[in-house]
């Protein structure tokens, strides 16, 4: 255990308790951690989806237990351009959040912005201004307007495409298909006047047939759902990535990052 996780740990018994759901002896991982967030924001009374919810002041925390480990914060299409980080002495973390919450811009944003951070959204090409109608929560979450995702991108964050409709794409057929992979970036292009060039399969489902339409689409890189730490960019399009929950704590979290491991 290094002197941070240390200090992470000198909650107690109870982190010390935590702690015990990660192997210890798991190994630090090369290459770039790509996090996976969702909404930032409070907690629903009972809702399923609170895993999906950080809070805005454990964001903040997350993001300077980043800096203060010489992380900075970058969007995927900064990795897929810049493969080694400009400076040797510079970690790079990706932060992805999936959905296009509204949230992102109201809460995560400033603090992006303050540290220095970017970020790559992921939004639902025909579900601009909408909710997340595909999840079974009523009222659903407030999903960002064409107004904010130009303010986004104005802003310095990458928009990519998470499909028109969030629907699961190893299903569908030919034409759907690149409906949803080709025309949510035909959507989202028109929208910023940029190339958008990162995709994320709705629900982590993808196989051969689709990974080949992302390709052929345009895009330079995609990310799945499963946890852990692509060890370099051999295969872009299939991006592992570690999931940030509102039930991490700190521990969790900064095992997460090191290990590649998260809890599901
Ligand atoms: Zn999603």
């Amino acid at each position: 255990m290094n002197g941070a996780l240390l200090a992470a740990a000198t909650g107690g018994a109870a982190a010390l308790g935590l702690s015990l759901r990660f192997n210890w002896r798991r190994p630090r991982r090369p290459g770039t951690p790509i996090l996976m967030y969702h909404q930032v924001g409070e907690p629903r009374s009972g809702s399923a989806l609170n895993k999906w919810r950080v809070r805005e002041e454990d964001f903040r925390w997350q993001l300077d237990a980043l800096s203060r480990r010489g992380y900075r914060g970058a969007a995927l299409n900064e990795l897929l351009g810049a493969p080694e980080p400009p400076a040797t002495k510079t970690r790079r973390v990706v932060l992805t959040f999936d959905d296009g919450y509204r949230g992102v811009k109201e809460r995560a944003l400033p603090a992006l912005l303050a540290r220095g951070f970017s970020a790559t959204v992921f939004v639902v090409a025909d579900r601009l201004g909408g909710a997340n109608d595909w999840d079974a929560e009523t009222p659903g979450e407030p999903l960002l307007g064409a107004d904010e995702i130009r303010a986004l991108h104005g802003a310095g964050i990458e928009i990519g495409s998470h499909g028109a409709t969030h629907r699961a794409l190893t299903s569908l057929p030919d034409a759907e298909l690149t409906r949803e992979v080709a025309g949510s970036k035909e959507t989202l292009e028109g929208l910023t006047g940029a190339p958008v060039t990162s995709f994320c399969y709705p629900y982590g489902d993808f196989d051969d047939r689709v990974v080949e339409a992302v390709r052929a689409a345009g895009y330079r890189a995609a990310t799945v759902i499963r946890g852990g730490i692509s060890r370099d960019l051999s295969d872009p399009f299939r991006l592992k990535r570690i999931a940030v929950r509102g039930t991490h704590t700190r521990l969790d979290f900064l095992l997460a990052l090191t290990r590649g491991r998260s809890r599901l």
